[in-house]
């Protein structure tokens, strides 16, 4: 076995033991003390690695922590290796209570958070000690940026990730891979809007040609939205929600529609922003408030990343290891990265499934591999 596997195979105990510890801090995106708490808490964990550390306390969400590392391996062409991840969740507090950190026979790990992202955070200080203490040499500095609000689009940390971003060689980005380890060299790229229709109130029953209804006013776009869908062209538009009325018996004033699109291409996403704005009032005396635009531009499967994603391919041969890469429609701070030009190569937690969902888990036998390859990019990007 590869040497550098064994060491990690050795060690994996004290991996889960960590992740354990992060797991047990519930930190939903916008619970601003144990967001606080855990980013101390990582901050604590990389100063013991000698990283100089910076924390950024965002008010009514969390802390953005920024490591330094490596500040002597200045590299001549002056950029530093980025590696980006994020310390919130999905998960509500008290998730914890009724889905508690277990370890399962068949070799998995559960728990709110164990694969987006807690472990690969875990495994990620592994590598760094492993370097530490073994003395492996590296190429450039290192920045590792964790943030507090990617699993509510990044509002506060976008800024952050750009100005780190702009001066890497190379975004690394701890998101879960597609089960398999299958990492991720495309994202589709995100927009949001929210429509809403002003119609007039009036009595349905006494004076209904008074009213003006604003749900079959919003109902016409609702379906001129729908009709824009090509998924051969990976174009997807859904309206998730709609809301509007009061009561069965008054004309609604006013009704309102949230709509998700994605797409390959940012040129498809301008047009479907040109078309949401331009949409016009279908009944008289209606009014229509569009507001919204495109969140993450994608991740487009560039040169750069194919082949960001061959040196890593490369890698994990080394130790024994087939890394397959795929394009995928979520979006992450990979969208950030990769839309500055920046190689950037995604999914690079640890193996396992059900980001988001209730079988949330991680496969243990992948955490000395994954520990490994985070551990030869850093030394070799
Ligand atoms: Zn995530």
């Amino acid at each position: 076995m590869n040497a550098l596997l064994e060491y990690f195979t050795a060690r994996r105990d004290d991996v889960l033991s960590l992740t354990r510890q992060l797991v047990e801090r519930e930190t939903p995106s916008r619970a601003e003390a144990p967001l606080r708490e855990i980013a101390a808490f990582v901050a604590e964990r990389f100063q013991e690695l000698g990283a100089y550390v910076e924390l950024t306390p965002v008010a009514g969400y969390g802390t953005h922590l920024c490591a330094r590392l490596h500040q002597d391996a200045a590299h001549t062409d002056g950029q530093q290796l980025l590696i980006v991840g994020h310390l919130d969740t999905v998960w509500p507090l008290g998730t914890l209570a009724r889905l508690p950190f277990r370890i399962t026979e068949a070799g998995t790990a559960h728990g709110p958070g164990v694969f987006d992202m807690k472990a690969p955070i875990a495994a990620l200080l592994e590598a760094l000690r492993a370097i530490k203490q073994l003395n492996l040499s590296v190429n450039r500095p290192l920045t590792v940026l964790l943030t507090c609000d990617e699993e509510i689009g990044s509002r506060t940390s976008r800024a952050l990730v750009e100005e780190e971003a702009r001066k890497s060689v190379a975004a690394l980005v701890l998101e879960p891979p597609i089960t398999g380890g299958v990492v991720k060299t495309g994202r589709k790229g995100i927009g949001v809007y929210e429509i809403k229709a002003k119609g007039r109130a009036a009595h349905a029953g006494l004076d209904p040609t008074k009213g003006i209804n604003a749900i079959v006013e919003l109902a016409h776009h609702t379906l001129a939205l729908a009709a824009l869908n090509d998924y051969e062209r990976g174009v997807t538009l859904n309206v998730g929600e709609f809301n509007g009325g009061t009561t069965s018996n008054v004309v609604p004033a006013e009704a309102v529609a949230h709509v998700d699109l994605r797409f390959w291409q940012q040129s498809d996403g301008e047009h479907l922003c040109r078309t949401i704005e331009a949409l016009q009032p279908q009944l008289d005396g209606a009014e229509l408030e569009i507001k919204g635009g495109i969140n993450r531009p994608p991740m487009e499967r560039s040169p750069r990343n194919v082949a960001l994603f061959e040196h890593a391919r490369g890698l994990a041969a080394e130790l024994g290891h087939e890394l397959k890469d795929t394009v995928v429609g979520g979006g992450s701070d990979g969208n950030f990265t990769a839309a500055l030009g920046v190689a950037t190569l995604d999914g690079l937690g640890i193996d396992g499934a059900g980001a988001h969902a209730e079988h949330e888990h991680i496969l243990i036998e992948d955490i000395p591999r994954r520990t490994a390859l985070l551990t030869r990019l850093i030394q070799t990007l």
